[in-house]
């Protein structure tokens, strides 16, 4: 029998997370997957990033995970969304070639020491009872061999009980063409974990040689500047990459038309599918049934590779028959010869309500077992992938007998997406938004690295050159400001006036500084470089863009950016009220019975989590308060 340090059940975005930080913090760990060609698969839309989710991912490799630097070896486009919006929504969006992006994760996996990467498919959890505690000791592959390990991460998807409808036909499987994991669910709920269910679907994907691309709108990738998700990848690595374009199709009242004839063949609506969907994510068939006065929808064109004619059809996922998929399509302008390579589907499967989760992604029933990505409720690579970190730093923490690195919300959106999870739970498919934070404006995907790298070198999955690029970066802002503030210029200076009057800013009359110029909405840092060649003895040509994005944001954005490090401040205030482990919410009497239920299952480790849960009212934190006081 093999033995383990940690075992991670899944070769998904949360599972390779999860395995590399636990194998690169130096644990004897091994990976499980049902199909070793899988690895890394993108089962949906072949790209990462794009608002809140570009967050995740920077931060993600902030802290030392692979995401980043895959997709940088891997992207066919790349582009910054939201320019014109504020730079808290403003995000980066890489379309991937989707098979080298699983080939490199796979190659990534296979080349980390401590790592062995197992094609079997997992059937049951071996549990062990120790002083009326259930303990994980390790797992057991179908084709009958056991495995121990002292923690095992659960990352598996949406291959619990997975079951894929298209139209009036369902049936058993994982994702299309892979099979289902029936066996482990049943260990699951024999173990005391309870599963719920939701769905997901997918869209067409189309034959690119037989589109119209001359009637569609085409959106090119960026090349302009140096776009890449990780700063360990090298700036001309990513400047070589060759883009290809997307393009944009619209659907319309006949394609409309076609699926409300169809509205009793969709599972959806004929009440065949139980789960519930992701609200954000809907479906074409939801879109036309909740939208009726919208006469067209935007489609997303993007190819699935270099080498493949595969093109995802971003907006169409659907779980109407194929027949019906088929008139839809032609009916499309510019699809009208259009022939699909695959159709689309919904698939439901089970996941653990993420009240099983404590706030280290460890279950709350079975000791020593976490759980990352799909199998909580949440929907999205890079939401899989940031649980899947977590769950490999802190297994490998609990058995080192470490504190456990729980983030904090106004830290991280990584800890905003577990606060709400554990905290609220979730009902339908969890996904990341902007909007779910309350420090978005500190939150920027810019400044991920300066929030959380310096945490991923003290963890050991941050190399010490690239902490030290951090540091240098970090003192070199503060550098540039201070001179910005000090350096004073006037109408003398040729290139202030013909600077802002170029913009469209009033021309100035006495002095200014630079840090007052640079405040100026119209005026760029490049622009503040190209007035202070004109000023002896100023040189900021050496810095990079980088280093002065983060200037230019800061500055401009800095009333915005105090309030809501005054709202952190505030924030930590109750964060650092702990609340203490033997605390016995019976003493509490005026707390009432629900609220009391949710405190005792939840066990939040401080007051600012006691106050996210839901149904946990602001009379009872006082009550909690007032009690804490008196305990001393
Ligand atoms: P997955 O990527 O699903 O990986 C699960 C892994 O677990 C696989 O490697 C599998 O082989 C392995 N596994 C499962 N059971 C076992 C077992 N018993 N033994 C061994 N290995 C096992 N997300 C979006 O953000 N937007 C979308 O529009 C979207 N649409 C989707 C449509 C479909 C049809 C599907 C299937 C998913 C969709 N997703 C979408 C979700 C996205 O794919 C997931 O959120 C993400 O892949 C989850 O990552 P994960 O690592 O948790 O699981």
């Amino acid at each position: 029998m093999q033995e383990f340090d940690i075992i991670v059940v899944g070769g998904g975005h949360a599972g390779c997370e999860a395995a590399l930080a636990s194998a690169r913090m130096g644990m004897k760990t091994a990976i499980f997957t049902i199909s070793l060609d899988t690895i890394g698969v993108m089962s949906c839309n072949p790209s990462l990033g794009g608002p809140a989710k570009s967050h995740l991912a920077r931060e993600i490799d902030a802290l030392g995970g692979e995401m980043g630097r895959n997709i940088d070896k891997t992207f066919i486009q790349i582009r910054v969304l939201n320019t014109r919006k504020g730079p808290a929504v403003r995000s980066l969006r890489a379309q991937a070639d989707k098979m080298a992006y699983a080939n490199e994760m796979k190659k990534t996996l296979e080349h980390t020491d401590n790592l062995s990467v197992i094609q079997g498919m997992v059937s049951e959890l071996v549990v062990e009872e120790e002083n009326g505690k259930k303990i994980i000791k390790g797992i057991k592959i179908r084709e009958g061999l056991e495995y121990r390990a002292k923690a095992v991460i659960l990352a598996t998807g949406t291959f619990l009980r997975g079951l894929i409808h298209i139209g009036e036909i369902n049936f058993s499987a994982g994702r299309m063409g892979e099979l289902s994991s029936e066996d482990l669910p049943l260990s699951l709920e024999k173990v005391g974990l309870k599963l719920g269910r939701f769905k997901t679907g997918t869209p067409t994907r189309i034959d690119g040689r037989t589109i119209d691309y001359s009637v569609l709108e085409e959106q090119p990738g960026d090349k302009s500047q140096v776009l890449k998700f990780s700063n360990r990848t090298k700036d001309e690595d990513a400047l070589g990459r060759k883009q290809i374009s997307c393009y944009i199709a619209h659907t319309n009242e006949k394609v409309h038309e076609i699926i409300r004839n169809a509205k009793e063949r969709s599972p959806l609506f004929n009440g065949t599918i139980h789960g519930l969907g992701p609200r954000y994510c809907p479906s074409i068939e939801d879109k036309i049934f909740r939208y009726p006065d919208k006469n067209q929808h935007h489609l997303f064109l993007e190819r699935e590779g270099y080498e493949t004619n595969e093109i995802y059809l971003g907006g169409l996922s659907s779980s109407l028959p194929v027949d019906v998929q088929e008139e839809m399509i032609k009916n499309i302008k510019g699809f009208e010869n259009a022939k699909i390579m695959r159709y689309a589907y919904a698939i439901e499967y089970d996941y653990v309500p993420p009240e099983e989760i404590k706030y280290t992604l460890e279950s709350r029933t079975v000791e020593n077992l976490f759980l990352a990505g799909q199998i909580n409720g949440t929907s999205g690579y890079e939401e899989a992938g940031a649980q899947g970190l977590m769950a490999g730093i802190n297994a490998v923490r609990k058995l080192r007998n470490e504190e456990p690195v729980i983030l904090d919300r106004a830290d991280s959106y990584i800890g905003t997406l577990i606060d709400d999870l554990v905290s609220k739970g979730t009902n339908e498919p969890y996904r990341m938004f902007t909007a779910r934070s309350e420090y978005r404006l500190y939150l920027r995907e810019d400044n991920a690295d300066l929030r959380l790298t310096k945490l991923g070198y003290e963890l050991g999955l941050i190399p010490e050159e690239e902490y030290q690029r951090v540091e240098k970066k970090r003192k070199d802002v503060g550098i540039i400001t201070e001179i910005l503030t000090k350096t004073n210029v006037g109408p003398s200076n040729p290139r202030v006036n013909e600077i802002l009057l170029k913009r469209g800013e009033s021309p100035i009359k006495d002095g200014s500084t630079l840090l007052e110029l640079l405040r100026r909405p119209e005026v760029t840092f490049e622009d503040i470089k190209y007035i202070s060649e004109e000023i002896k003895g100023l040189d900021l040509k050496d810095y990079n863009q980088d280093t002065t994005y983060q200037v230019e944001i800061t500055v401009k954005y800095e009333g915005y950016i105090n309030r809501a490090l005054k709202m952190i401040e505030k924030h930590k205030s109750m964060e650092n009220k702990k609340i203490p482990t033997d605390i016995d919410y019976d003493d509490l009497k005026t707390i009432p019975k629900e609220a009391k239920d949710k405190l005792k299952r939840i066990k939040p480790i401080n007051i600012g989590q006691a106050s996210r849960i839901s149904g946990v009212s602001p009379a009872d934190i006082q009550a909690i308060l007032i009690y804490l006081k008196m305990r001393g």
